[in-house]
């Protein structure tokens, strides 16, 4: 470690009122202070927003031809031993309502047949972690296509010691992340299997893979860059269950990183910088929906894109118009259905809603969406099915994900410079206007379509629909310049250079003003309830040699915010990752400290 030239880049400390409530464009400036910024503000112009809706589709710039439907045809229709339809009104117990054939008839087999270790025939277990393994070594052998790459990386180890692979797919000249950065390709993350239980992701990224090797999707690679985690907790699928050894949810780890998974796959977002990540799930196919509502759920697929708190509008119109719209047309003309996703849920006054999924920034959807990518969850009807209708599962995520890909293919250029604006954005807005520390969904009249579990036919149900994709505030404070975090929370600093963050450490003693937090009630200072206790306090304090900054003005300011803003459901203190609230603190002006490089 060495002292360097450790003031920061300048910050607009105390110039509310500077950028307007969108996009930040500058406008009333106090006149004094105009030629001073005005360099500063347009650094970050707004580039005009590329629209595809209005313009007829163009003609491809350079020719990608991806011949589609994927696998291989299927020769003979598939034998499927029909069972009786239950007649209706009858109560529905799970078993039969599986096997009930009325239901098994709205979910025909696709006309294709994909082939992995664990869809042959006769299997009554999906591909096995070895047999995953040796799946994606055989790949990365070869024989490969004339100029690509193929890396294997172990990520791992899981809990339970089993490896998680990495695929890396490439043109460039190498397999490492700059060569990846350098190609001048956006790169793609496809990530399967986070729960145990879910399988059709895991086998659909095994057919991707190969598709991108040895088959039709392998012209994508001339665009775009693409690593596949077909399977990122391993302990789960071998065990058939959710969660991860110690029983903790991957999908709700990637902000804490408390499981050895969701460090594996930080690091990996990390080094790779991914412009598009999609997150392969499967669904419960009865569930909640046939013991709250005596029905059951009647999508193919159910999809949502990155919804949080502060999350760039630039990344969510990304989503919505080249990545959600294509997918579901997409599913549509292989006569497979989608709707957003949702799960029956239960108020606390105990009515019953929809919820479509959360708002919190510890799944990888959300959290990757404040690491400024795309980020989309495609979950398939799937789970307590075992193997019923898992060409058609499998065939759904190779569908959505494939159009994705080809999304990603045909709109590179304007990919990255949706990500270069936000990242530029993002950072500007340290120190300006408030920031958003939790976030809620909207309350809408929408009705949804089940199936009745007894004839298999559609019923529209009339329940009350949270919608993610308008959130509401539920909590804000003025965005502070950056966190000090005091020297002895380095298991914090961890976590947060894992997430992507540039963190400091203060080199000599030095004041900061600062706003600091004061808990009404200590003993309720770090539960994740504790937003009303929390009082901030204006000071300047003298912070010690070897503390440490986490500046705003970088472009993953927001995950900062969601770790290191106390008194949310998710952040660091809330769950002991910073012991006390007396560790951090708000800055509220741009600090003069000499920082250090860290190891
Ligand atoms: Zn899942």
């Amino acid at each position: 470690m060495y002292p360097h030239s450790g003031v920061l880049p300048p910050q607009h400390a105390n110039t509310p009122g500077l950028r307007s409530a969108s996009h930040g464009v500058c406008r009333a400036l106090p006149t004094l202070l105009a030629t001073a910024l005005l360099a500063a503000c347009s650094t970050t112009p707004l580039p005009p927003w590329p629209s595809v809706r209005k313009v007829p589709p163009p003609k491809p710039p350079q020719a990608v031809v991806v011949p589609a439907p994927l696998g291989q045809p299927l020769a003979v229709p598939p034998a499927t031993a029909p069972s009786p339809a239950l007649p209706a009104g009858q109560p529905a117990a799970l078993g039969n309502v599986l096997d009930n054939a009325a239901v098994a008839a709205r979910f025909p087999d696709p006309a294709v047949r994909y082939h992995t270790p664990g869809l042959a025939a006769q299997r009554s277990a999906f591909t096995t972690n070895a047999e995953l393994a040796q799946w994606l070594r055989d790949l990365a052998a070869g024989p490969l296509p004339a100029g690509t790459q193929a890396a294997l990386l172990a990520l791992g180890p899981s809990q339970g010691a089993e490896p998680i692979h990495a695929l890396v797919l490439t043109r460039a000249p190498g397999t490492d992340p700059n060569s990846l950065a350098e190609s001048q390709r956006p790169t793609v993350l496809l990530i399967g299997q986070q729960h145990g239980d879910e399988p059709a992701g895991s086998e659909a990224l095994l057919v991707m893979a190969q598709e991108l090797l040895r088959g039709p999707l392998a012209p994508l690679l001339e665009r775009i860059n693409v690593i596949l985690v077909p399977r990122a907790n391993p302990d789960g699928a071998q065990a058939g269950t959710r969660n991860t050894a110690n029983g903790i949810d991957l999908n709700r780890d990637h902000l804490l990183l408390r499981t050895p998974e969701a460090r594996a796959l930080a690091a990996l977002v990390r080094d790779y910088r991914p412009l598009l990540v999609l997150d392969a799930h499967e669904y419960p196919a009865a569930g909640d929906y046939l013991e709250k509502l005596n029905a059951l759920p009647r999508y193919d697929a159910l999809l949502q894109y990155a919804t949080t708190a502060n999350m760039p509008e630039f990344v969510t119109k990304a989503a919505q118009e080249w990545y959600h719209e294509p997918m579901v047309k997409a599913l549509q003309a292989q006569g497979l259905s989608s709707d957003w996703y949702h799960t029956p849920a239960t108020s606390p006054a105990g009515a019953l809603r929809m919820a479509m999924g959360r708002a919190l920034p510890d799944n990888a959807r959300n959290a990757n969406g404040l690491k400024n990518a795309v980020s989309l969850v495609v979950a398939t009807r799937g789970i307590s099915l075992g193997h019923r209708h898992i060409q058609r599962r499998v065939h759904t995520h190779v569908t959505a994900l494939t159009n994705a890909l080809r999304s990603t293919a045909e709109r590179a250029d304007k990919l990255e410079q949706v990500r270069e604006f936000v990242d530029r954005d993002t950072t500007a807005l340290a120190c300006h206007g408030q920031v958003v520390l939790e976030a809620g969904p909207t309350p809408l009249d929408r009705n949804t379509t089940a199936l009745d579990p007894n004839t298999g036919a559609d019923r529209t149900l009339a329940v009350p629909w949270d919608s993610a994709l308008q959130l509401r505030t539920l909590q804000s404070r003025p965005r502070p310049c950056g966190y000090w975090l005091a020297p002895s929370a380095t298991m914090a600093v961890e976590r947060l250079t894992l997430l992507g963050l540039q963190v400091l450490r203060v080199a000599e003693p030095g004041g900061v003003l600062v706003d600091s937090f004061r808990a009404a009630d200590a003993a309720a200072s770090t539960q994740p309830d504790a937003r009303a206790a929390i009082t901030l306090v204006r000071s300047a304090i003298d912070v010690p040699a070897g503390s440490f900054y986490v500046p705003l003005n970088q472009p993953l300011a927001h995950l900062a915010v969601a770790a290191l803003e106390p008194g949310t459901p998710v952040s660091y203190t809330s769950h002991g990752l910073i012991e006390s609230l007396s560790d951090t603190a708000r800055v509220m002006s741009t600090p003069s400290l000499i920082f250090e490089e860290m190891e």
